[in-house]
């Protein structure tokens, strides 16, 4: 099996996201991508997101009966931080034979030299870097090191200009979020009073 997974905070996710996975998943002949959530995310403040089971709940009410697109509990299980490298040693020993490509947008893997063990996530799957407003190549040719980055596989995608953090300001201040992201996960969102505050 060829196996794309998008790890990330999703608090919440949104088109931009479900987008990179359909598109990495079409343009790479995937199989299916796991749409990863994770527990205790290691660089950001674990007291500003979310808890982890509205975090999910939303990915699969996302990718809803999609056979492609699927909702990984993986990371939310384990207690403690998520580090990507533990997260694919764990994916090889429950398929072992299959090849995996970890799907980042062009912010998140400008920072993979702080990863843990980047060398060994390199070896462990392909590393995929899509497009992402704001987070331009030369950036990314700026902030990682040429052993690093020679090693990863640049996907060209029309940006789309949607985060989760703008998702979360706009629910904060009254606005709009619908067409950002599935009605379902609006619905989700405002049932239980998401980002009210944030
Ligand atoms: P936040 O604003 O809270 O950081 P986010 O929108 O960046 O949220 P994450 O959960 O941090 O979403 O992102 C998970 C992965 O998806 C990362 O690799 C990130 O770069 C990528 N990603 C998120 N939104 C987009 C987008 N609009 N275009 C391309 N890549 C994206
Ligand atoms: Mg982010």
């Amino acid at each position: 099996m060829r196996i794309g997974i998008l790890g990330g905070t999703f608090d919440p996710i949104h088109h931009g996201h479900l987008f990179i996975a359909e598109d990495a998943r079409a343009r790479l002949g995937l199989d299916c991508v796991l749409i990863t959530p994770n527990g205790v995310p290691p660089h950001k403040k674990p007291y500003s997101v979310s808890p982890a089971e509205h975090r999910l709940r939303m990915v699969e009410l996302a990718v809803g009966r999609s056979s492609t697109l699927i909702a990984d509990d993986s990371e939310v299980r384990h207690a403690g931080p998520s580090y990507t490298v533990e997260t694919l040693r764990a994916l090889r020993r429950r398929e072992p034979g299959s090849d995996f490509w970890f799907i980042t947008g062009m912010d998140a893997v400008a920072e993979i030299a702080s990863w843990r063990e980047p060398d060994e996530v390199l070896r462990l799957c392909h590393m995929v870097a899509v497009s992402r407003p704001g987070h331009s190549a030369a950036d990314f040719e700026r902030a990682v090191p040429a052993s690093l980055r020679d090693r990863i596989e640049l996907l060209p995608t029309p940006e789309i200009g949607i985060s989760s953090t703008d998702i979360r300001a706009r629910v904060a201040a009254g606005l709009p979020i619908r067409y950002l992201t599935p009605d379902a996960v609006v619905e989700y969102i405002h049932h239980h009073s998401l980002y009210r505050g944030a």
